[in-house]
């Protein structure tokens, strides 16, 4: 059984997630620019979930700062363009260096169009996930167990997904190519927030 820490505002002091901490966001909906952050998920795949719960107005957060703009931490995250971005309208730092599971799985498993956060739980780490409260209100002051597990759900077992793209990027020698395309995620985010999202810059 999993652990889960539930944390107001910011990570408790001293606490040490080691060299790779996987992070997801819940935000209000899928406009950084709109929908305010709501919680951020970490863990250091020690089956160990940290969630910390960012109330409106109170985003001070030191310790999460720190982590996030840690140069010897790398960031684990599903679609890191969507929560780099969220991060950085919310709480003005740019998340780095980072390392995007999404982009790990196009680059290798293209035998496959099935790149979602489920599919690589089944697929590589043999877990079923459920995706059902992915639209419920995070905004709530007090969330519901279902949906702080499911929260949870979405950090848990990204090392184990990481572990598997990593031997396939070597295998198939893409391992040089998805570390350059991790180092512009947060340009890349940058630009959606500039408002350069779709079509993209380098669009014809
Ligand atoms: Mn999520």
């Amino acid at each position: 059984m999993s652990k889960l820490h539930l944390h107001q505002h910011d990570l408790p002091d001293g606490l040490d997630l080691g060299r790779m901490v996987a992070i997801d966001t819940e935000t209000m909906g899928l406009d950084p620019r709109r929908d305010r952050l709501c919680l951020v998920q970490l863990s250091a795949g020690d089956d160990t979930a940290h969630l910390v719960q960012i109330l409106p107005g109170a985003l001070d957060c030191p310790n999460l700062k720190a982590l996030l703009t840690d140069a010897a931490v790398t960031k684990l995250f599903h679609f890191a363009r969507f929560d780099i971005a969220a991060l950085f309208h919310a709480l003005g730092v740019l998340t780095t260096p980072v390392i995007c599971t999404k982009i790990a799985s196009r680059l290798v498993r293209t035998y496959t169009d099935r790149h979602g956060l489920k599919d690589l739980c089944r697929d590589l780490a043999g877990v079923e996930i459920s995706k059902q409260q992915q639209t419920s209100d995070w905004g709530a002051m007090e969330l519901s167990p279902e949906q702080l597990n499911y929260a949870a759900s979405d950090v848990l077992y990204l090392h184990v997904i990481w572990q598997k793209l990593e031997a396939l990027l070597r295998r198939e020698g893409r391992y040089e190519i998805a570390e350059a395309a991790y180092g512009f995620l947060p340009t890349l985010a940058k630009l959606d927030l500039l408002g350069y999202g779709e079509p993209d810059l380098f669009h014809h």
